[in-house]
């Protein structure tokens, strides 16, 4: 008998920039692993490397025990999840389903209570980390939802990981990633703020972002995004449209508890230009641009 045959089978839904890395960490762990992408030629690469291709999340979700999603945004997991042919309703009782995806709160909750009536548990678990990280296995996962839930798959969610925080019931992953990425969005923003003084300012920018990076606002993401900005290169790791949704969700789970995320907005707005800019699908660092002459 081979060993993996005592291994969960696993299906994995989105191969973008994040989930191709995550389910890759799958399958050379042994997970017998069944993929879908809406754009099928992302997927085909995977067959090469031992995986099934499935031509709907229906397909890919039947016969597993866990079913993990990787997908844009709030409308991309509806379609994905309950959309026609999606995963839900090919999903067997006791199946885990597992939302990884940046999305709200609302969405996760609707998604679980969906989820219940079929006999199917549901953790949210999206990630901290970008695509090094899914592609080493050394992403966080803020996890909501049952611990008992949790301790059933997390020697599949080991494989992708470096920590696994359990947070509390489902949604509170959804919350605690959409205030990390406000966190993150507001930054980005304040630092391509200050290379543009910099730059207009005169200043030596090696030596100018050296001290903002070794000092106090030096945050793995200051120190990081600095070297991007400086050498332009925007490859994506994290495309700049997805961190503009996810300050539009902080701005909408803020709203439900009676608050106004003010640099939120601020930074949203710097966002929206730049996607005006025709900036979306690079890299978030590209915020900078519009602070740049010429
Ligand atoms: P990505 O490269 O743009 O991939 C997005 C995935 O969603 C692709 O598989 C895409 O399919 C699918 N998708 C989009 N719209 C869809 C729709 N309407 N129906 C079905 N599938 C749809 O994004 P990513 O960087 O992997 O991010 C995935 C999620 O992780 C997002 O929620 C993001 O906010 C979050 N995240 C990203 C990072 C990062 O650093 N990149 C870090 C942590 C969390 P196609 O290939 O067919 O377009």
């Amino acid at each position: 008998m081979n060993s993996n045959d005592s291994k969960p089978r696993i299906a994995f839904l989105g191969l973008g920039l994040m989930g191709a890395g995550m389910a890759r960490r799958l399958l050379r762990a042994g997970f017998p692993l069944t993929v879908f992408n809406r754009d099928a030629a992302k997927a085909r690469s995977f067959a090469a490397e031992g995986a099934r291709i499935a031509a709907t999340p229906r397909e890919a979700a039947t016969g597993v025990n866990i079913i993990i999603s990787m997908l844009a945004d709030d409308i991309a997991s509806r379609n994905v999840w309950l959309g026609e042919k999606g995963a839900l309703a090919g999903a067997q009782t006791g199946t885990v389903l597992i939302e990884s995806s940046t999305v709200t709160m609302v969405w996760v909750k609707e998604l679980h209570a969906a989820a219940n009536p079929r006999g199917c548990e549901m953790l949210d678990a999206p990630v901290t980390g970008s695509k090094p990280q899914a592609e080493a296995g050394e992403l966080c996962f803020l996890v909501g939802g049952e611990s008992a839930t949790l301790e059933k798959v997390r020697p599949a969610l080991a494989v992708m990981s470096r920590a696994i925080v359990h947070l509390g019931p489902v949604g509170s992953g959804a919350l605690l990633k959409i205030v990390n990425n406000f966190m993150c969005g507001v930054q980005a923003a304040a630092l391509a703020e200050a290379v543009g003084m910099i730059e207009r300012g005169g200043l030596d920018r090696a030596k100018a972002l050296d001290v903002l990076a070794t000092g106090a606002p030096g945050s793995p993401l200051v120190k990081n995004f600095s070297g991007r900005m400086t050498a332009r290169d925007y490859t994506p790791l994290f495309k700049l449209r997805l961190m503009a949704k996810d300050l539009g969700y902080a701005r909408q789970e803020a709203a439900n508890v009676k608050m106004n995320l003010a640099t939120a907005e601020g930074a949203l707005r710097l966002y929206d230009k730049a996607i005006a800019a025709g900036l979306g699908d690079q890299d978030i660092s590209s915020i900078v641009e519009q602070f740049r002459n010429g």
